[in-house]
Formats: structure tokens, C-alpha cells, sequence
């Protein structure tokens, strides 16, 4: 049996100067300002985590994750992935579909650098990961360059 959900997040930049780096999909992209929240904010691990929450039912952003940043300062959200993808027991996550939206950085040249970082978090093959990035034209504060917004999509095989 198949299952799909989907996963969202957003997170607005830091202040310029502020030294934190951008990490998006579990890389640090250089040149631009990081985004503000407790954890390391990666906007797209977070959403990818929120759609495995999808699939099984067991909320970890807010909840598991809130523990380990803020109890265990425990910052790397690629830890708190890693917790969802425990909490799969008998699934296997076999596809992810990311959607981002963010006026900056440009994300073109980084996007296979991304899909290799998620798929071996993932043990996911990488070309079963797929990346679009948007630059959401003015409309929207993404698309004004004020935050990174992201939209995921992951299909698992259960038992
Ligand atoms: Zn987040």
C-alpha cells in the first residue's frame, strides 16, 4: 500500500550580519543571510519532516523536535528528520517532491548539491528526489525575498 502527504513550512530571514548561515535541504548555501528560528531553521527539511508527520500520524516539528532543540540544544534539523523518519516503523519513504518558494537566494546551482543531502538522509535513491524552486515574482513576502517558503510532498510503501 502507498501513502502521500504533504508537508509545509516557512521561516523568515535573519537580519543581515547576523552571521547565521542558510541552510536549506541540509547544506549550508554561502552569500546569503540565514533564516531566524530556534533550530538551524532548514525550512526544507522542515517541511520534508512535516509530510512524513503526514504519513504516520505523529506530529515531530513543535512537539519531538521542541524537546530535542530545546532541551537537548539539539539544533540540527536534519536530527529531527531523522526522528520522523523513525517513527515510519513499517514504511519506506520511496519519493519526495519539494516545492520552494523564495525570491533569494538563487537556488538553480544548488539544487543537486540539495537532492544529494536529502536522499542520504532519506535513503532515498536521488533520483527519487525532485527539487522546483520559484522565485515568486514580488507577490508574496517569499517573493518579496523576506523568508523561504517550501512545499513537500512524500510518498512512502507500507506494509
Ligand atoms: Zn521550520
Amino acid at each position: 500500500m502507498y501513502f502521500s502527504a504533504i508537508g509545509q513550512d516557512s521561516h523568515r530571514f535573519e537580519p543581515e550580519g547576523s552571521g547565521k548561515p542558510l541552510t536549506l535541504g541540509g547544506i549550508i548555501i554561502p552569500g546569503c543571510a540565514g533564516l531566524a528560528g530556534n533550530s538551524d531553521a532548514d525550512v526544507v527539511l522542515h517541511a520534508i519532516t512535516n509530510a512524513i508527520s503526514g504519513i504516520h500520524g505523529t506530529p515531530v516539528l513543535g512537539r519531538i523536535a521542541d524537546d530535542l532543540c530545546l532541551r537537548q540544544g539539539i539544533k540540527e534539523s536534519a536530527v529531527y528528520l531523522k526522528k520522523a523518519i523513525e517513527h515510519l516503523k513499517s514504511c519506506a519513504v520511496v519519493h519526495i517532491s519539494i516545492s520552494i518558494e523564495a525570491q533569494r537566494p538563487k537556488l538553480a546551482d544548488h539544487l543537486s548539491a540539495m537532492r544529494e543531502s536529502i536522499a542520504s538522509l532519506c535513503n532515498v535513491p536521488v533520483a527519487h528526489i525532485a527539487i522546483t524552486a520559484t522565485s515568486g515574482e514580488g507577490l508574496t513576502a517569499f517573493g518579496r525575498g523576506e523568508g523561504i517558503q517550501v512545499f513537500a510532498i512524500v510518498s512512502a510503501r507500507c506494509e
